[in-house]
């Protein structure tokens, strides 16, 4: 059943926040909360995982949103040791990289990117004497690793992406992908009559309501056609 709907433009930004308002809101009005949300990349960004996992305790069955990847044969983030103690990683030469190698007298912040990560450096003289440099960093003295603030929900959710539920969650979507397709090629949503935001939403109120009936009729037939045989 759709629960509640919310009109925004096609961008990643608008949807995300329209997404936090319809599960607020459905939490306010029904006392309803999602165990997992089911979305494709676009709900894989840093923020939004950190929203899902750390504000609200909800599941991210979403692909996480990833640019630390490398397809040129060099060592990726993931081939790095994450020690969250000593707030290092460990390369796999077993040299650490750190965001601060400097014993300062007084304590200085970390610096803080405005992607939202911060810096992780490895030393020159390692590098330098390092066999496996050519596989590393070929073209920089050191190896550098930007570290997304929100690493930690980001790595939930990896840890949910290996699991047997978040399978059957890509199975679920596309039952729900399903849906839309019916509402856009059946109900005649693939484009809309009203101008403007609102008239966007009163027509998604409208759709989505026809939906909800048509299907509660159809399970309320299957329904009484089963009964007189359960009943023999
Ligand atoms: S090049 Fe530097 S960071 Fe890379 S594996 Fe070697 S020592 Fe470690």
């Amino acid at each position: 059943m759709i629960v509640d709907v919310e009109a925004t433009a096609a961008h990643r930004t608008e949807e995300t926040e329209a997404t936090k308002a319809m599960i607020e809101r459905v939490e306010e009005r029904h006392d309803l909360k999602p165990q997992r949300l089911i979305g494709d990349t676009a709900y894989g960004t840093g923020p939004m995982l950190e929203w899902l996992v750390e504000d609200k305790g909800i599941e991210p069955h979403v692909p996480v949103w990833e640019k630390t990847r490398r397809d040129d044969g060099t060592f990726s983030v993931s081939d790095f040791q994450w020690d969250e103690q000593a707030n290092e990683y460990r390369c796999p030469q077993g040299e650490p990289l750190r965001c601060q190698w400097r014993a300062f007298g007084n304590p200085r912040g970390i610096n803080v990117t405005g992607a939202d990560t911060i810096i992780y450096r490895s030393t020159q003289a390692a590098c330098t004497a390092c066999p496996m440099k050519s596989r590393c960093c070929p073209n920089t003295p050191t190896r550098k690793i930007a570290r997304s603030l929100y690493e930690k929900s980001r790595e939930a959710a990896r840890k949910v992406a290996d699991t047997a539920a978040y399978k059957q969650s890509r199975n679920d979507r596309k039952k729900v992908e399903v849906l839309f397709a019916h509402l856009k090629r059946i109900l005649k949503l693939d484009r809309l009559r009203l101008r403007g935001r609102r008239g966007a939403r009163d027509e998604f109120l409208l759709a989505a309501t026809a939906q909800n009936l048509r299907r509660m009729a159809k399970r309320w037939m299957q329904m009484t056609m089963i009964e007189p045989i359960g009943a023999t």
